[in-house]
């Protein structure tokens, strides 16, 4: 794609941000669609009146030398910063990570902040869930749930959301593509915030939990550039989600605030959950992105490579490359 182009992207999340934010510096016109109110997807900030808690990405680290330099630019531009909170092991021991003596970063003043900063460089459209994308003589053009068909029509299509809302969108253009999405497995998370009127006295900011329901706890104030209450995040881990993928909030509030409290935390004074249906990826060797030029059709995400945030920013980044390069 020499020639300038107009690209559309579906997902604002960090490898639709990416992607948009490599193809707009190479010239091309990038509309980027996005379901919700904002980009960031699963680097997500839930806000409410006077607090804020990050639900879903809790840190990422930066190992890709590509992707450390990004990180770099981030911390330039005040959209990301270190987290240097002190972080224990509950219940068996594990194994110590190799990446132990990486940096954690996290967004500021909110886990969305990279990748609204990335998307702020294309068109970014909120509130546009494509339903449909297809293509003739003239280009593609995509449906859009609350509106129909848009008039636009685009040189190019970039599917840049979880797998299992691709499927949908691949399977009568790219069966192959689908069936790619089709087979990943992602796996739930429930996540419970917890607010308190006086700091909580334990020994750690954040902590990886091995017995019981939970996987994560963090004191979510501890995070640079974060203001508020005190507040906590507690992630319960894969296997009690896909248990309970299905029960009621208050059921889950009350069986993993009890968990929480098991570990010294006293009784919140208030509480809300949140359930990710698609919260990480099984391991599975995919291709990192998919791009086929003839139909101007590509993939990207964290699910093709390897999950986490550095994995899904190198998708975004590495699929627009390729793109601009052909
Ligand atoms: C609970 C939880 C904890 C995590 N912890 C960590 C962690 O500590 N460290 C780490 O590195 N990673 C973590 N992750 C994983 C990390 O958040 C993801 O790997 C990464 O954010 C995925 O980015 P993405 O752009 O591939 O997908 P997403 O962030 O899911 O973005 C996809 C976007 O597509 C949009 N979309 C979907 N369908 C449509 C449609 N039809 N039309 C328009 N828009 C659509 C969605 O709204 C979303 O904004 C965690 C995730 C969760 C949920």
């Amino acid at each position: 794609m020499s020639q300038p182009k107009h690209i559309a992207i579906i997902g604002a999340g960090i490898a639709g941000a990416a992607c948009a934010a490599a193809l707009t510096h190479a010239g091309h016109n990038v509309s980027l669609f996005e379901k919700s109110r904002g980009a960031g997807g699963r680097m997500s900030t839930r806000r409410g009146d006077g607090w804020q808690c990050d639900h879903g990405a809790q840190y990422f680290r930066a190992r890709d030398p590509l992707f450390k330099a990004e990180v770099e630019a981030w911390e330039r531009a005040g959209v990301v910063a270190p987290w240097g909170g002190r972080i224990a092991v509950v219940g068996t021991s594990t194994q110590p990570s190799p990446d132990a003596h990486l940096k954690r970063y996290v967004g500021t003043p909110t886990m969305t902040a990279p990748a609204r900063h990335a998307a702020r460089q294309a068109n970014l459209l909120t509130s546009h869930t494509i339903t449909k994308i297809a293509c003739n003589d003239a280009g593609w053009q995509l449906s859009r749930a609350e509106t129909g068909v848009l008039p636009t029509r685009f040189n190019g299509v970039i599917v840049a959301t979880p797998a299992p809302q691709a499927v949908p969108l691949l399977a009568p253009v790219a069966p192959d593509l689908a069936a790619l999405a089709r087979q990943t497995e992602m796996l739930p998370c429930w996540a419970l915030m917890l607010r308190y009127d006086t700091p909580v006295d334990l020994p750690f900011d954040g902590a990886f939990i091995s017995e019981g329901p939970l996987g994560w706890v963090a004191r979510d104030n501890s995070k640079p550039g974060r203001t508020g209450p005190e507040t906590w995040l507690v992630h319960a881990n894969a296997r009690w989600s896909e248990d309970h993928i299905e029960s009621t909030a208050e059921d889950v509030i009350a069986e993993l605030q009890a968990a929480f409290m098991q570990l010294g935390a006293p009784a919140p004074n208030h509480a809300s959950a949140h359930r990710w249906r698609y919260a990480d990826v099984a391991p599975v060797s995919l291709p990192g992105y998919c791009w086929n030029p003839t139909l101007g059709l590509g993939v990207c995400g964290d699910w093709l490579n390897g999950g986490k945030v550095e994995g899904a920013w190198l998708s975004g980044h590495k699929l627009a490359e390729a793109i601009v390069l052909k």
